[in-house]
């Protein structure tokens, strides 16, 4: 695959320094570190981008490695996804496939290494004691009347721990730092704690777990990484990733953090998704609307369209939202080179030609692509019976309303300028048919020799070769530009948007749709970019799940609303 050279960030300044100064010999070593309690999202696709990118460019490496400390939250499901998840954007790990349970006897040692130094005890005071003896921002924390115990005590009591011989809850070993410290992660941190639950990979092995930022430094520096990005939450944790390195003596690298990704009218955040999947809110993790990499995938999206848009967003070190537009305008963008144009119809009317022979049929030829002249061109069967968007029709039309009006003419693409000349209505007052003539010079959609113009173009199918099948629309989840921007004590879920899915049954599609593949992208002239669901499509049977449509609607219909 190819990709461009990338612009120059502050990460890139960093490690082209260390390259400079000679630090690690050169290298460039990075990591992507999901912890496997969900699926990856958009905003995991900015770290995967860049830690993989990076390697990429500075002819070094990525490891994947699963941050899978936690063992209640952990599922097989969720590593098999997020693997999925990071090949398909991609990238390649090639052998270095790692978990941070592997090296559960490691850190073990670790720990014990840290009580020979007297750089760690084992606490007994109760979870609600150590939060009151932590301190406040403003307040320095008071020491734990343990942590004097003697090297051999703590030896002693922390093997037992390890031997399940205590109640979870009832100790933890904690690093002896500074109570005092005005950053209130060096405040004594805990680095194991008693846990008796059985872990995906390790089983019983184990009834003590070390915590993240015990792990993750010790993790970084077994694999022999030189450059540990992260997001800026854990800028205050970088004295304490330091503090074990320097303490175990063991290789140190370089904690950089950067801006984690927000985007409007979206939440990322593994929990809150998972919120989303278990209320069956949306169908699961992978449901066109989420913003998952398995959802846009699904949805549509390509990995380059989403390359381009990490690319595009860059890195930087201040927290910033940015606009859904941008993602979409990448797919948009490349869709509009690729994806062959079709016709559909969502919302049918009904117009009869009545100067069209019936039993007619002609062959009109369509352009695939304009974009794209290799794509060709097929035949569109044109009859005497069509159907046409219904909102293509005014009978009280705006003064810039160029398409369809009583007396008008439009043009249908590739077919005839026709003219509307009687609105036929059903019972209830409801436009049922138009009934319409056509001017047979302008074949093609053509002009007429009269150099007569119109100034709107419509799509159309024919009724008796037309198909019908599932489309379905999405729209955001949620309809607040920030979701979490919630009143006090009310759910998140108030903000959720009750239309983000419309399923439109059945829409009438032009027939060279009929043998459209799972997976296949299309334009449907005028209403977007469609794809044929991979999951819910069968043999001759495609559903089309709406990627985007051709232009920003939404916010147009947000300012509406
Ligand atoms: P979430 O907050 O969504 O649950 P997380 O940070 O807990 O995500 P991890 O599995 O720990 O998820 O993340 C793996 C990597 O992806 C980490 O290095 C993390 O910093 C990065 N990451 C997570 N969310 C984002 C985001 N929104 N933008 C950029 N990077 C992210
Ligand atoms: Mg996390």
């Amino acid at each position: 695959m190819e990709f461009e050279k990338k612009p120059s960030n502050f990460i890139r300044d960093i490690i082209d320094a260390d390259i400079a100064s000679g630090k690690n010999k050169g290298r460039v070593h990075t990591r992507f570190p999901p912890e496997p309690n969900g699926y990856l999202h958009i905003g995991h696709a900015k770290s995967v981008c860049l830690n993989f990118g990076l390697a990429r460019d500075y002819k070094g490496l990525c490891n994947l490695r699963f941050d899978d400390t936690n063992p209640e939250k952990e599922e097989v499901e969720y590593v098999d996804s997020i693997r999925e998840d990071v090949r398909w954007l991609g990238f390649d790990w090639e052998d270095r496939e790692y978990y941070a349970s592997d090296y559960f006897d490691a850190l073990f040692q670790h720990a014990l290494t840290l009580i020979k130094q007297g750089k760690a005890y084992v606490c007994d005071l109760s979870p609600e004691e150590q939060r009151q003896h932590r301190g406040t921002f403003n307040e320095p924390g008071k020491n734990s009347p343990d942590r004097d115990r003697t090297v051999e005590e703590n030896l002693d009591l922390f093997e037992r721990m390890r031997q399940g011989e205590f109640e979870e809850g009832s100790r933890v070993l904690r690093a002896k730092i500074d109570m005092a410290s005005p950053n209130i992660t060096m405040r004594d941190p805990t680095i194991y704690r008693i846990k008796k639950a059985s872990h995906h990979r390790t089983g019983d092995a184990w009834c003590i777990y070390p915590m993240y930022d015990f792990t993750h430094c010790i993790s970084d520096s077994i694999e022999g990484i030189t450059h540990s990005i992260c997001t800026l939450e854990f800028e205050n944790n970088r004295p304490l990733y330091d503090w074990f390195l320097i303490a175990l003596g063991i290789h140190r690298p370089r904690q950089i953090e950067f801006a984690r990704l927000n985007l409007t009218h979206t939440l990322l955040s593994k929990r809150i998704l998972l919120k989303l999947v278990r209320q069956k809110i949306v169908s699961g993790w992978n449901d066109p609307r989420m913003p998952t990499i398995s959802g846009f995938r699904r949805r549509g999206y390509t990995p380059s369209s989403i390359r381009a848009f990490c690319d595009k967003i860059g890195v930087a070190k201040f927290n910033s939202t940015i606009d859904r537009v941008l993602l979409e305008n990448s797919i948009r963008e490349e869709l509009n080179k690729t994806a062959p144009r079709v016709m559909a119809v969502l919302d049918p009317l009904k117009v009869v030609i009545t100067n069209y022979p019936e039993g007619k049929i002609e062959e009109m030829e369509a352009v695939n692509n304009p974009e794209d002249p290799a794509a060709g061109a097929r035949k569109l069967p044109f009859s005497r019976e069509l159907y046409i968007e219904r909102e293509d029709f005014r009978e009280d039309a705006p003064p810039k309303f160029f398409r369809l009006v009583p007396g008008g003419e439009v043009r249908l693409r590739y077919g005839y300028f026709i003219k509307c000349e009687k609105v036929i209505k059903d019972a209830s007052g409801r436009i049922a048919e138009l009934h319409c003539t056509h001017d047979p010079e302008t074949r093609g959609g053509n002009h007429p020799p009269d150099g007569r113009k119109v100034k709107g173009t419509i799509h159309w199918v024919s009724a008796g070769h037309m198909f019908r099948a599932e489309v379905r629309l999405y729209d955001p989840l949620f309809t607040a530009k920030d979701p979490a921007d919630v009143p006090e004590g009310k759910d998140i879920l108030v903000n959720l948007n009750p239309k983000s899915l419309e399923v439109v049954s059945p829409a009438f599609l032009e027939p060279s749709l009929k043998d459209a593949k799972p997976g296949e992208r299309f334009q449907f002239e005028r209403l977007g970019y469609f794809f044929v669901d991979p999951v819910d499509s069968g043999p001759g049977r495609p559903v089309f799940n709406r990627i985007v449509t051709l232009r920003d609607t939404w916010e147009k219909i947000e300012k509406k609303g």
